[in-house]
C-alpha cells in the first residue's frame, strides 16, 4: 500500500495525535502511523497548570474546542467521565531516611504541599493514558487524519521534494510519501535510531533508572489535618537520599506508582529485577510500605535502565522531532507535558514559516538543558530535604509567575520556560544549581534562591512561617501585582474570569 500526506507524524500517542489535529486544522493531510495499536499502558501522566494553560491555548488557536474539558478536572468528570483521570490539587513531597518509618517534626522539615489549585473544580490531573490516548486518536481521524497502528517502520528516504517512509504494516509492506516528517515516538525513538544520530549530554544530570508499574489495592497515605489539600489528591513524592518515588491515584481504582533513582542506588536497590527491586526498595522505606501491603501489580513492572536521554539532533530540512521524541529529563516536576504542548505550538508555527527550524532546535535543547539543571541539583540535594525544598522554590515561583502572566496576557512576562532566557533568573538559577552540584556552601545556595526567586514570587513561596504548606492565597497574588505589572483588580478580574477565585 502506498500513502500521501503532507504531513507525516510518527507516534500515535497523545503528542502525536495532538500535532496531527493541529496539522489537520492548518488545512494539511496527515498520516498519523503508529507501530502498537490503542488501548495500550503508558508513562508521563501527571499534567500541571501550564501544561492545562498550553493545552487550552492549543484548542483556542487551533479551533479544537474538543480538547478543552481536559484541562481541568471539574469540566473532564461532567464532559468525559469515561476516560480515566486522577486529581491533582498539588505536589505533596515526604522526605524519608532510608531504613527508617517516616517522621516529622512541628515545624513540617520533611514535608512540602505546594498547592496548584483552590478547588477539585478547577483543579489539575492525572491522564490515565490507556483512556486518554486513544480517545485523542479517535479525535484525529474524526477530523480527516489517516490513522495507521500496527505499523513498523524502517526506513527513512529524505530526497530534495519529500520524504519515503516505508515498512510494514500488519505484515503487508507499506509506503508513506510525505513533504514533512514529525517524530512523536518518545525518547530513543525512530528517528534517533533510524538515523544514527549521537545522544548530547544533560548538563548536571547523573544517570538515572527507573522501575515503574500500576496497581490496584493501594491503601491510603494519611493526610494531616490543616493541609493546603487532600495530599493524595495530588502527585505525591517520596524523596530519599539518591532517588524519589511517585504515587498517582486515578479515579478508576489504578494507581501509578514507580520509582527514579540515580544508577548507583538503582544497582544496590536491583530495580533491574522489577518487582523484587520494588520490594527491596519498600522494605527501606517501612511508611510506603504500609501503603502498598495489599498493592497488586496490574501488567507488570517496566524497568527503564536510562531515564534521561537527549538527542545530538532535533530538526532536517524535512523533519523534526517533538520535544518528547528529542529528549527527556526525568518525570520529577513532570516536565513532559508541558514541553510537549509547548512543542507542538512551535512545531505548527515552522509548518506555516513562522519560525526556522534551527530556532526550534535551540528553544527545544535550552529548555531540557535547563529542566536538567534544576532536577539534577535536586538529585544532588535528595539528602537534605531543606535544601532540596528550597530548589523546588526555583521551579515553583517561575511556573506559578508565568501561569498568571499569561492569563494576564502578558505573555511577554514569561517568554521562555522555566525563564531560561530571562537576563537575571536565567544565568542566576544555572549559577544555583552548579554550585550545589558541586556541593558548595549551602547557607549561600539557600539565601541566593530566596534571592533570586524574588521578582517572580507572586504565590509567597519561600516563607517560613508557612512551614511548608502553600495553599493558593490570593491576598499574596494581589499584593504581588506589580511584578506582573498588573493592578489588584487586573488579577481580580482574572481570577474570576478563569473561575480560580
Ligand atoms: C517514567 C516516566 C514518568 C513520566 N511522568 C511524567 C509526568 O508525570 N508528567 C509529565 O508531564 N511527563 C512525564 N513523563 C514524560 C511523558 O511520558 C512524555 O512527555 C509523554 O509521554 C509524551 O507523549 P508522546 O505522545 O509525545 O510520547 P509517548 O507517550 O512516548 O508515545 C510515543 C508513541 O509512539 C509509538 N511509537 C514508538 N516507536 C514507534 C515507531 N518506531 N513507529 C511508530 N510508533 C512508535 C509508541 O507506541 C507510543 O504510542 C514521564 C516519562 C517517564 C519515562
Amino acid at each position: 500500500m502506498q500513502h500521501t500526506a503532507d504531513i507525516a507524524v510518527v507516534g500515535g500517542g497523545f503528542g502525536g495525535a495532538l500535532m496531527a489535529m493541529v496539522a489537520r486544522r492548518l488545512g494539511r493531510s496527515v498520516a498519523l502511523i503508529e507501530r502498537g495499536s490503542h488501548p495500550r499502558f503508558a508513562i508521563g501522566e501527571s499534567s500541571t497548570p501550564l501544561a492545562n494553560l498550553f493545552l487550552q491555548q492549543i484548542a483556542e488557536k487551533y479551533d479544537l474546542p474538543q480538547l478543552l474539558p481536559f484541562r481541568r478536572w471539574g469540566d473532564w468528570q461532567r464532559e468525559h467521565p469515561e476516560i480515566g483521570c486522577g486529581l491533582k490539587r498539588g505536589f505533596s513531597f515526604f522526605h524519608h531516611t532510608l531504613g527508617h518509618p517516616f517522621c516529622d517534626d512541628e515545624q513540617r522539615r520533611n514535608q512540602l504541599l505546594v498547592a496548584a489549585s483552590p478547588r477539585d473544580e478547577v483543579a489539575d490531573t492525572h491522564w490515565f493514558r490507556a483512556d486518554f490516548d486513544p480517545h485523542l486518536a479517535n479525535e484525529a481521524q474524526r477530523l480527516g487524519v489517516d490513522y495507521f497502528d500496527q505499523t513498523e517502520l524502517t526506513i527513512f528516504d529524505e530526497q530534495p521534494d519529500g520524504v519515503t517512509l516505508a515498512g510494514q504494516r500488519n505484515g503487508e509492506p507499506v509506503t508513506f510519501r510525505a513533504d514533512f516528517v514529525i517524530d512523536a515516538t518518545g525518547p530513543r525513538g525512530w528517528l534517533h535510531r533510524t538515523l544514527g544520530l549521537a545522544k548530547r549530554e544533560l548538563p548536571l544530570m547523573p544517570a538515572t533508572s527507573g522501575l515503574f508499574a500500576h496497581f490496584k489495592n493501594v491503601g491510603v497515605w494519611p493526610s494531616a489535618g490543616g493541609a493546603p489539600y487532600p495530599v493524595e489528591s495530588a502527585a505525591v513524592h517520596h524523596v530519599f537520599d539518591g532517588g524519589w518515588v511517585w504515587v498517582l491515584k486515578f479515579n478508576n481504582g489504578i494507581t501509578s506508582a514507580g520509582v527514579a533513582a540515580t544508577r548507583a542506588r538503582a544497582t544496590e536497590l536491583g530495580l533491574a529485577e522489577g518487582e523484587p527491586g520494588w520490594q527491596r526498595l519498600l522494605a527501606k522505606l517501612p511508611s510506603l510500605a504500609k501503603q502498598f501491603a495489599a498493592a497488586k501489580p496490574v501488567g507488570g513492572f517496566v524497568f527503564a535502565p536510562e531515564l534521561s536521554f537527549c538527542s545530538g539532533q532535533i530538526t532536517g530540512a524535512r523533519w523534526a522531532m517533538l520535544p518528547s521524541a528529542a529528549g527527556f529529563v526525568d518525570p520529577l516536576l513532570s516536565t513532559g507535558f508541558p514541553l510537549t504542548l509547548l512543542g507542538i505550538q512551535r512545531l505548527a508555527k515552522l509548518l506555516g514559516g513562522g519560525i526556522a527550524p534551527a530556532d526550534y532546535e535551540r528553544q527545544t535543547i535550552a529548555e531540557l538543558e535547563q529542566v536538567s539543571r534544576l532536577v539534577g541539583a535536586l538529585y544532588a540535594s535528595m539528602g537534605d530535604f531543606e535544601l532540596f525544598a528550597a530548589l523546588t522554590q526555583l521551579y515553583f515561583a517561575v511556573v506559578s509567575f508565568s501561569e498568571t502572566a499569561h492569563r494576564l496576557a502578558k505573555p511577554e512576562l514569561a517568554g521562555s520556560f522555566l525563564l531560561y532566557a530571562h537576563p537575571e533568573f536565567g544565568p542566576a538559577t544555572r549559577e544555583i544549581c552548579a554550585s550545589v552540584a558541586r556541593l558548595a556552601k549551602r547557607e549561600e545556595v539557600l539565601a541566593k534562591v530566596r534571592e533570586v526567586i524574588e521578582p517572580f514570587n507572586v504565590v509567597g513561596l519561600a516563607d517560613p512561617a508557612k512551614r511548608n504548606w502553600y495553599p493558593v492565597a490570593v491576598d499574596d497574588l494581589f499584593a504581588s501585582a506589580a511584578k506582573l505589572g498588573s493592578s489588584e483588580d487586573a488579577i481580580r478580574e482574572m481570577l474570576l474570569r478563569e473561575q480560580l477565585l
